[in-house]
């Protein structure tokens, strides 16, 4: 049985006064949450201050991004040896926006995931296909390719640890949501391919979130759908009373 997991993309928002207000609340408010994972990502420079707060809670967290070496001149970079310092959980890989507006290719993706794994984080690789190419019908193509090129070199171990979020470009931050069936249908899609680059095992194990425009009045809808493991969610999760909602969707 997979864990459900519910994270938080709170993006280029929030600064740290806001972001340990947010998380002492949900700490209060969740601390009776049923057996999932809840997670938040604030921007680099509030994550010090929430895992003061969410140490030793049921509340996790992550970093939005993070650079591939551990150390050296790279102006500007965060690197998984800073991340793992303070306790970063999970780390968030490949968002679209990475990969769009500041030109993140699938190679530079793919050695993050290398230096995360080695660290003992959690990679959320996100994958995900533009409306134009969803419309040509090369979804899956986009997704095997993206997948393939992010994966390599990854053992089974490792894949067993990352979670995979399937965010289709149109629904981000759009308003729109992916239907629950045709989510459904390229979750089991993403499945197929693991169990193809890996096995069945290793694809039992790996958890599949699904993102774009995730509310709380269709969390409870995608969460039914049998290869829908949980949601990342961006928009709605900079309010600390959706997000709440949507991390309680089965109550
Ligand atoms: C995201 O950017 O990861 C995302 C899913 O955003 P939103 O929920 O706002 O569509």
């Amino acid at each position: 049985m997979r864990k459900p997991i519910i994270a938080g993309n709170w993006k280029m928002n929030k600064t740290v006064k806001k972001a340990v207000e947010f998380v002492k609340e949900m700490v209060e408010t969740m601390n009776d949450c049923p057996d999932m994972e809840i997670v938040v990502f604030p921007p680099f420079t509030a994550l010090h201050a929430v895992a003061n707060v969410v140490r030793d809670t049921n509340i996790l967290f992550g970093a939005q991004n993070m650079y591939y070496e551990s150390a050296g001149a790279y102006t500007g970079e965060i690197s998984p040896l800073m991340l793992a310092d303070i306790g970063v959980h999970f780390v968030i890989l490949g968002h679209s926006e990475r990969r769009e507006i500041l030109g993140e290719t699938n190679e530079i993706i793919n050695l993050k995931m290398k230096a995360a794994l080695n660290y003992r984080m959690k990679p959320i690789l996100c994958v995900g296909e533009k409306l134009e190419e969803r419309e040509k019908g090369k979804a899956e193509d986009v997704i095997h390719s993206q997948l393939v090129r992010n994966l390599q070199d990854i053992s089974k171990d490792e894949m067993a640890r990352t979670v995979i979020a399937y965010e289709p470009l149109w629904a981000i931050g759009t308003g729109k949501t992916a239907s629950p069936e045709d989510a459904n249908k390229m979750h089991a899609f993403i499945r197929g391919t693991i169990i193809s680059l890996y096995d069945k095992r290793v694809a039992s194990m790996v958890r599949i979130q699904y993102g774009g425009s995730v509310r709380p009045d269709n969390i409870g809808i995608l969460m039914a759908q049998p290869e829908i493991d949980g949601a990342l969610v961006g928009g709605a999760s900079l309010d600390v009373e959706s997000f709440v909602k949507i991390a309680r969707y089965t109550l």
